[in-house]
This record gives C-alpha cells, structure tokens and sequence, in this order.
C-alpha cells in the first residue's frame, strides 16, 4: 500500500458502484456539477439495476410511476399509474444516453475490494477480475434488494425439477399442465401468482407469514391525459406533487399504532370482500399491526386462492425431495417446478459480503458493522473517508418512492465534494460522536412506532433492531440532507495546500491545478 503524505494522482475524482437508480443518479448529478472525472464500475452488461433483473409476469412498481421516476427527468408516457417492469427498465435506459452516461460506465466491472489509503487520501478499488482503479472519492451504489435469499431447506439442491428465484425468471419455461410450488408471499411473489395461477394445472402457496394487502389504485392512464402531460410539465409536476402528499399520509398510521386499527379493519374487509371460504380469509389475515413489514398493493392476488387449482399453504416446509415438497404435517406433494419468492438478503452484511471495503487504519466495514450497520443520515460512515452510501442503513421507505431519497442523499454527496474542494481538503471523515448521536436520535423516533410493534421482517436485524427504514416523513430526510454542516465532519488538509500557506509560495501552480480538477485539485481523467 502507498504511505506517502503527499496527494497522489487518483484516476478519477469519484468512483461509484452500481448503474442502477442510485448510481445512475449520481453520474448524472457529477456531471451537472461540473465533475467529470468519475467512472461507474457496473457488474452486469447493462444498466438497469432491479429493472434489469426482475422481469417476472406482473412485475411493476407499487409506488406510482410518476413520483417512482426522477424529479428532474420526467415522462409524460407512463401507459398506467404503476408501470410495469419494461417501461421503467426503457426509462433508465433513455435516462442513461440521453445524459451521455455510457462512456463512464465500466461495465462487466464487480467491484471485489475498496481501500482507503490514507497518505494520499484515495481509494484504491479492484475489480474480481483484478483492474483497478484509484478515486479521491468512493460512492456505494449497490443496491439494498439485489442478491436475491436462497431459502435454507433441506434438500433444495437435490430437486430434479425446475427451480428459480423471481428474480432470475425463466422466461422459456412453460407453465401450461405443470405443478407448481410457490415459496414466500411478499412483494414479488403477489405480483406473480395471479400471473401462473391461470397457467399452472397445480399451484401451491407457501406462506410464512400473510403479508398486509391493499387494493391497488391502478388504471391506464388516458390519451388525453399523456396528451396533457407531454404539453404542459408543470401539470405533470402538479401530478407528481399530489401523488407524494397523498403517499406521505400514508405514513400516518405507521408511525402510531392508535390510527393503524382502523386501516387493518379496512385491509380486513377487503380480504373478506375478496374471499369466499372463512377457514382461507383467516389464514390470509396477517397477525401482526399493518405497516411492520411492507404494506402490498393488489387487485388480483386474494382472488386467486378461489381457483380451484390454487391451493395455500401455511405449514412449514421440511424437506424438499427429488420430485416433491414435504410439510410438517408430513404432506408430500409432488411437482414439477419451484418458483423461490423468498425475496432479497437485505441487510448490507449479507449482500456486501463479497466486496471487501477497508477504512482508516485497515477498519473492515463489515467487521465495523458487527452489530448492526450504521451510517449517518445513511450516508456516511466513521472511519470510512471520503466513502458515500445511497440507499444505506435506515434509508428505506415502506410508504413513498425511494428515488426520493436516492436524489436527496446525490445531493448531500455532491454538496460534501464542494465543500472538500473549497476546504481543499484531502479527506472528510465523520465524527464518531455525531454519528451515535443521530443513532440514538434514530432509534429514539423508532419506539412507539409499528415497526417496532412485534413483527420480524427485512426491516429488522435479529435483535430486533431496525436497520432499514427511515423512521419519518421523507420531506425530513430531504431537509436534513439540503446542506453538509463542516462541523460534523473532521476535514484532513491536503498537506500540499499547508506548504502553500506556510511558505506562502507556489500559489500559482496549486492554483492551476486547483482549476483543472473538481474538487482539492487532483484527478488525472478530467
Ligand atoms: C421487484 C422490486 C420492485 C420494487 N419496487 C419499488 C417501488 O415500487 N418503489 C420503490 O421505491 N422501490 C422499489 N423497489 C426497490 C428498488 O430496489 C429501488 O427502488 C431502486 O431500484 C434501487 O436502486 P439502486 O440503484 O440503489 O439498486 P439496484 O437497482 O439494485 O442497482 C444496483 C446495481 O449495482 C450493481 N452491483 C451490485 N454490486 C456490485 C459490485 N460489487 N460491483 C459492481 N456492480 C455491482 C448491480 O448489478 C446493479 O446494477 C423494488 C425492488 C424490487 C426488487
């Protein structure tokens, strides 16, 4: 590793991982500000992050489209209010060209290892396949619902049929007279059951735990409508606006239990209004307070379990054999394909656990992590210099759209790199103290709340400790992150700059130097 104290060249001012929304959005923001020496190191072939790998029958957004889409790159076409998975994957991809983004992107690139080195202030990062490539400044934009959960049962790996994860959708298989196992009922899953119910000769549903579901406000949207839309921006915008208060209400009964009765009631009602067997309606009411784990939105998933070849089940499975499913009831029930709806490892100790990401001083970030990730405003970590998040710890919503936060945490990581150029500062690091002291604030405004309320779901870690959401409005979350308060970070000066004022010489060829780059005045690529 490289000890000199003197800045060396980095290859580029920033490097970001990730050509999903978050990364996407990042590029998008350096350009704006002027910085252009970045590159993005993506993994797979093409952009697209979740839009690129979940493809499954009835994949699309629950949070409307409108508002699920970026605040500065509007569109007008949105066919319906909760788009499917191809017009949003067709978004990112016109997003990408028409910003110029793909002569940034490295793809094919996953990242394997990241470590600061301190004397010159940069990151180096390499790639598994052993490229590397220095940056003044390290952005995370992996992705918190990307490495999809393998289920841990028995004998899974010696079923002789089909199996796949929704995620990895076998288009080319063919569900027509097949009998199907469905694992899991979250997100996914309600969304492709109704799809191969009408196919399948045989569907079992394996339910863990009944999810909350609401009816989904869906609709096409009209001609007239897009029409309107394409003519006049600022009523789209006025559509956009209303769509985020009216989900920000949501938020209400979630952040006090009191006002989430009489919601459950309605939830209730609903699944009755869409259940004709009592014994079906009481195994599909959850038993948990609405809003602990991730309120769904459907139209069409209830109804399915009157098909007579759908059948659900809430036994535990034990075993799975070459042909077949066992319960606990010591049921075997054979099949012909496996679908895994089990969702993602959502904590990032799980789905970082190939990327080996070393601080000051060697500082693991797992190791560090150890007892639960944390990062402040979800972005920053101690001991991490120069190192951003998005979508980190205690950023996630259960009740709007997280582009919403992806574009308020761009914005506080592009505000920090001005502040570091006009500090000419090497590295920034946050204080240990501010970072407890905004998690003891976070757990402080999780009590009382429902997420606190019993249930285990993604949002929690085993002790119970909520690592994924962000406990309030998300108007907060972007007032919070509008500006980079110096004193919450210690700024390392560029030992170069301290000769310049100490001899008070040299100032003309730091200052050009200073002109040539984004921020602190290095950066080879720009
Ligand atoms: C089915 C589904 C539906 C969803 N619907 C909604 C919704 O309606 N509303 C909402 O707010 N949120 C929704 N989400 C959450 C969604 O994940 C986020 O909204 C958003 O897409 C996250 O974007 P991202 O860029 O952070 O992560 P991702 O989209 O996951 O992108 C991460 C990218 O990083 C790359 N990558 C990961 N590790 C490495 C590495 N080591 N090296 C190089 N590249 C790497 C991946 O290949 C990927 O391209 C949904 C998630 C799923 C799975």
């Amino acid at each position: 590793m490289v000890t000199n104290t003197r800045r060396a060249e980095a290859d580029f001012e920033v490097a970001i991982v990730g050509a999903g929304f978050s990364g996407l959005c990042m590029a998008i923001k350096l350009k704006e500000a002027g910085i252009d020496s970045f590159v993005v190191l993506e993994k797979a072939a093409e952009v697209g992050g979740t839009w690129r790998e979940n493809t499954y029958p009835g994949c699309a957004c629950d949070v409307q489209s409108h508002l699920y889409s970026y605040s500065f790159e509007g569109n007008p076409n949105w066919s319906r209010k909760f788009a499917p998975w191809n017009e949003i994957y067709d978004y990112i991809l016109q997003c990408t060209d028409e910003h110029g983004l793909r002569s940034h992107i490295r793809f094919g690139h996953e990242v394997g290892e990241a470590i600061f080195d301190a004397g010159p202030g940069l990151w180096r990062i390499r790639t598994t396949s052993g490229s590397t490539v220095t940056a003044r400044a390290f952005v995370l934009g992996t992705g918190p619902l990307h490495v999809p959960l393998i289920p841990d049962i028995p004998g899974l790996e010696t079923f002789q049929g089909k199996v796949f994860h929704s995620s990895q959708w076998e288009h080319g298989f063919d569900f027509e007279g097949k009998t199907v196992a469905s694992i899991g009922t979250g997100g996914s899953a309600i969304q492709y059951v109704p799809e191969i119910a009408t196919k399948a000769k045989q569907l079992h549903v394996f339910q863990r735990t009944a999810p909350w579901i609401l009816p989904k406000p869906d609709r096409e949207y009209t001609g007239l409508e897009r029409s309107l839309f394409r003519v006049s921006p600022r009523l789209r915008q006025l559509h956009r606006g209303w769509l985020y208060v009216r989900n920000e209400v949501r938020l209400l009964p979630i952040m006090n239990p009191m006002l989430a009765r009489p919601l459950e009631k309605l939830a209730t009602l609903y699944i009755k209004r869409c259940i004709d067997d009592p014994a079906l309606v009481e195994q599909l009411t959850p038993d948990y307070t609405i809003g602990c784990k991730r309120v769904l939105l459907s139209n069409n998933y209830y109804q399915v379990f009157n098909r007579s070849n759908v059948e659900l089940l809430t036994d535990a499975i034990t075993q799975i054999k070459e042909h077949s499913v066992v319960t606990k009831d010591g049921t075997e029930r054979p099949v012909d394909a496996i679908i895994l709806g089990t969702g993602f490892h959502a904590d990032p100790r799980n789905y970082l656990d190939k990327l080996t990401i070393k601080g000051l001083g060697g500082r693991d970030l797992l190791a560090h992590w150890k007892s639960g990730p944390e990062a402040y405003l979800g972005i920053t970590v101690a001991g991490f210099p120069n190192m951003f998040e998005l979508v980190g710890p205690n950023t996630g919503l259960g009740h709007n759209s997280l582009i919403f936060m992806i574009e308020s945490q761009v914005h506080y990581i592009v505000q920090c790199l001005k502040v570091l150029r006009a500090k000419n500062a090497k590295y920034m690091n946050v204080r240990t103290h501010v970072l407890r002291r905004y998690n003891e604030e976070l757990e402080h405004r999780l009590e009382d709340t429902v997420w606190t309320s019993g249930c285990k779901s993604w949002y929690t870690q085993e002790d119970g400790k909520n690592i994924a959401i962000w406990p309030g409005f998300s108007f907060r979350y972007r007032a919070r992150t509008r500006t980079v308060d110096a004193n919450d970070y210690v700024w390392t000066p560029n030992p170069e700059k301290a000769n310049v004022r100490s001899d008070g010489r040299n100032g003309h060829s730091h200052g050009d130097r200073h002109r040539r780059s984004a921020f602190g005045g290095v950066g080879g690529a720009d």
